[in-house]
């Protein structure tokens, strides 16, 4: 396998060899896409034979005994509780061996990628009395399965529900990745009847010039299946942009330089097809913590960059993950300095089992008050909040009303459904 192209050989760590299982894991090895799939955590017993062999015999950790995690004490009992937390947690466990070679196991409490993974039964507060499965009301706005068209010129075609990896927030818990034992999924398995419908529907619909084929993620679509879903697309002469949706940039880049797979190329291949046909095909994709950023991260940004491929980023605002000025600031100029456009960080939406991982409003507001100014605007994202209820996507700071005791904020969307809704927003309710 060749690499598009070769970094300082300085920088060019083994970062995955830490991890015993993949002590003796070669470069080549790690960066085939193959070994990657194959070597993916997933389902209980395989990830309990993995924590048992990273973890240390005790965790280290500077909480009180009488806090929620204080009782962690030991390997077994962290074990215990994240097999708690995955029966209970609406996704199912997927995580990529890139993924898991940037955790740091020696203080996995308070790592800022396992929590964005890994459920801590201890850790699952009651869910908000407001929040919903389908928070973002998708399926009420589905005029058929897997297209939700809510905005006047923009619709989101959900081709998949799969992904290479599951978000412990994931604002599609309803539909994407496997049934858990506290979700039976609406999956949006990929079909061709299923996407005739999709593409018939758009083609019928003038008003639509925007689409952003996701799921799931666009990483789990055959290279053939995004260039068909792709080709169709252009083919409609009222579609002007179209844009992938994948975390696979973050989760796996090395499937970006695997040139024994056509992931990439097919991407190439459909951005070069519409800029001939004047019309603008990207890839967004999805970074919430500067230490998901490798060397080899840095390789695939690259190759997509010089092969002309528009990259952006939508950053998840996750308490303990990203919720201060210094992690978001650096996590924006990392991405700025990849050429990826950081384009959107969303306040954490209402969704089930993550009350632990959303912040209040405020967090976001005080944000964007800080890093705005601090990097060239046109790289500095949008601080948003998707409203629940399905009125889209407004800038926090356009918050109409917000208390800040009962932590509810109140937002309108002139665009949406005729904009005479008044949407709402819960901050959580504060746990210990
Ligand atoms: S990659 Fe995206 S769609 Fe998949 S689980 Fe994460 S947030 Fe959800």
């Amino acid at each position: 396998m060749l690499l598009a192209s070769q970094p300082p050989p300085c920088s060019r760590q083994p970062y995955w060899q830490k991890i015993p299982f993949w002590r003796d894991v070669s470069e080549e090895q790690f960066l085939s896409y193959r070994w990657q799939v194959a070597n993916t955590i997933q389902g209980t017993s395989k990830l309990a034979a993995f924590l048992s062999n990273v973890l240390p015999d005790n965790i280290p950790h500077a909480l009180p005994s009488s806090s929620r995690l204080g009782h962690i004490k030991t390997r077994n009992t962290l074990i215990e509780d994240v097999l708690e937390g995955v029966t209970k947690a609406p996704m199912s466990l997927r995580v990529t061996p890139h993924i898991m070679s940037m955790i740091d196991w020696n203080n996995p409490l308070e790592d800022a990628i396992c929590r964005q993974f890994f459920p801590l039964g201890s850790n699952i507060l009651p869910d908000h009395p407001m929040l919903t499965l389908d928070s973002l009301h998708e399926e009420a706005d589905s005029p058929v399965p897997g297209l939700v068209h809510r905005y006047p010129d923009k619709a989101l075609f959900l081709a998949t529900s799969v992904c290479p990896v599951y978000c412990r927030f994931c604002t599609r818990s309803y539909a994407v990745g496997a049934n858990t034992d506290t979700v039976a999924k609406h999956s949006q398995k990929p079909s061709r009847k299923r996407w005739e419908a999709v593409f018939s529907y758009i083609e019928h619909t003038p008003n639509i010039t925007d689409i952003v084929v996701s799921g799931g993620d666009a990483y789990y679509l055959q290279p053939e299946h995004i260039m068909e879903i792709g080709t169709r697309l252009l083919s409609i002469p009222h579609i002007r942009r179209i844009r992938f949706a994948s975390k696979g940039l973050a989760v796996c880049p090395s499937r970006i330089l695997d040139t024994t797979d056509t992931w990439a190329a097919a991407l190439v291949a459909l951005c070069s097809q519409g800029r001939q046909v004047g019309k603008h095909v990207a890839l967004h994709t999805h970074f919430n913590h500067p230490n998901e950023i490798t060397w080899v991260t840095e390789l695939a940004a690259q190759c997509l960059f010089e092969k002309g491929v528009v990259v952006r980023n939508q950053t998840v605002l996750l308490c303990g993950v990203n919720d201060n000025v210094n992690t978001m600031s650096f996590l924006i100029r990392r991405l700025a300095d990849m050429n990826i456009q950081p384009y959107y960080v969303y306040q954490g939406d209402m969704v089930r089992g993550v009350e632990d991982l959303r912040t209040p409003l405020q967090t976001i507001l005080d944000l964007e008050q800080h890093i705005r100014g601090t990097i060239a605007g046109f790289m500095t994202p949008s601080f948003v909040v998707d409203l629940p209820g399905g009125g889209g996507k407004r800038l926090a700071a356009s918050y109409q009303t917000y208390d800040r005791e009962s932590g509810v904020s109140t937002f309108v969307a002139p665009s949406v459904k005729g904009g005479q809704k008044v949407y709402k927003y819960y901050d959580p309710i504060a746990g210990d």
